[in-house]
């Protein structure tokens, strides 16, 4: 492709809803959340929002739709049930779109995920985080490891699949602890695995923290040793590591984040949220006005949520397809990065990278050799350096 005009590809779309506020604010988070409060007119911004992204996008079919957050999961049913309405009236949704939703295990009672089942969700990812209680409380997590195991195991009687998500890396986590938490995911019944190392983004309070040399974090040999056993433990119990940071036993991928990791289109409403949409050949990311109140201002007043669409230069959209298509085991397609920014460069780039075991390519897959997962950033940065 030249001109910064994108060839071709309509795949489905994904639809990410952001909902923005939480119980309480957790000391490492550093998404665009907010302290939960009463926002009535804020669900009906998000369906005003989708409504013009349906006039903007043209008709497609959706293939998956994600609450996340924030804390989604403190939305009413019945709020989730219309939201999935208006998106099936607006571009229709497929048979098989996956629908889901992240999930605090303090909002699993037995009425609440029965009104999201109702309401049309068939996925749930728990924010676990850890099953151990020392853990939660340095975390600043508000939940407990029994209200953890009991989310998972009422929730996998109700759903199709249902993620735990775990924090590994959290200062005084040792590997014993680390291999517990995975038995106590898998034993409750979980068929996918989100396993995220503990970061110190700046701005945090955990940031604040280490600043005073009080320690958060395990150190990186320890955290790489965390990881190789999360890999380990995952495999042995028959998941699939299907990217950096994601295992699923097999069907239980997800299917919106895939979505992200093959580039697809995808809207993002709610504060803050971002989107790609092709139109016209012309790749835009879109990021909405961040704060709650500004957002459901900016709707009223614009009709549509996002105040930045730019329109990404052929090179920065092949820079992302890369990001993002190295993260996932099944890779690239080296077609598709051709039809985007052809590029002598970024081809030598990668038979020296292929030559150092860091790359492999099968036909025209390229995807990250497990060396190279363990050095992802740094090999992606070379590749897109050329
Ligand atoms: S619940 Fe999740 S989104 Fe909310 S503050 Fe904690 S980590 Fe961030």
């Amino acid at each position: 492709m030249m001109n910064g005009k994108i060839k071709g590809h309509k795949p489905p779309l994904a639809v990410y809803i952001h909902w923005p506020y939480c119980a309480r604010i957790c000391p490492y988070c550093d998404f665009n959340v907010y302290k939960q409060r009463v926002d009535k007119g804020l669900v009906s911004a998000i369906m005003d929002d989708l409504s013009q992204w349906r006039a903007w996008s043209g008709a497609r079919n959706v293939s998956s739709v994600h609450f996340g957050g924030g804390t989604p999961s403190l939305l009413r049913g019945e709020d989730i049930g219309a939201i999935l309405d208006h998106v099936d009236k607006l571009w229709g949704l497929s048979a098989d779109a996956e629908c889901g939703l992240e999930a605090n295990p303090n909002n699993a009672a037995i009425e609440k995920l029965t009104a999201f089942k109702f309401a049309g969700l068939n996925r749930l990812s728990f924010g676990i985080q850890s099953f151990h209680d020392a853990a939660l409380q340095q975390l600043g997590r508000d939940h407990d490891s029994r209200v953890a195991k009991a989310a998972l195991e009422a929730a996998t009687v109700l759903f199709d699949s249902v993620s735990a998500d775990l924090i590994f890396g959290w200062h005084g986590q040792t590997q014993d602890i680390l291999a517990h938490d995975l038995t106590l995911a898998l034993n409750a019944g979980a068929c996918h695995v989100s396993a995220y190392q503990l970061t110190i983004e700046d701005g945090t309070a955990f940031a604040k923290a280490e600043a005073r040399g009080a320690r958060r974090a395990v150190d990186n040999d320890l955290s790489a040793d965390l990881y190789d056993h999360v890999q380990t433990q995952l495999l042995a119990a028959g998941f699939t590591h299907y990217e950096v940071s994601n295992f699923a036993k097999p069907g239980h991928e997800s299917a919106h984040n895939l979505a992200y990791w093959r580039g697809h289109d995808y809207v993002g409403v709610g504060p803050g949220a971002h989107g790609r949409m092709t139109v016209k050949g012309q790749k835009y990311a879109t990021i909405a006005e961040m704060r709650p109140d500004a957002y459901r201002a900016c709707v009223q007043k614009t009709k549509r949520g996002f105040v930045q669409a730019e329109v990404l230069t052929a090179e920065a959209a092949r820079d992302e397809y890369v990001l993002m298509g190295l993260r996932i085991s099944c890779g690239l397609s080296l077609t598709r990065v051709n039809e985007i920014y052809p590029d002598p460069k970024f081809d030598r780039a990668m038979a020296v990278l292929i030559d150092a075991g860091y790359l492999q390519r099968e036909n025209e897959r390229l995807f990250a050799a497990p060396k190279g997962r363990m050095i992802l950033n740094h090999v992606t940065e070379k590749l897109l350096a050329g």
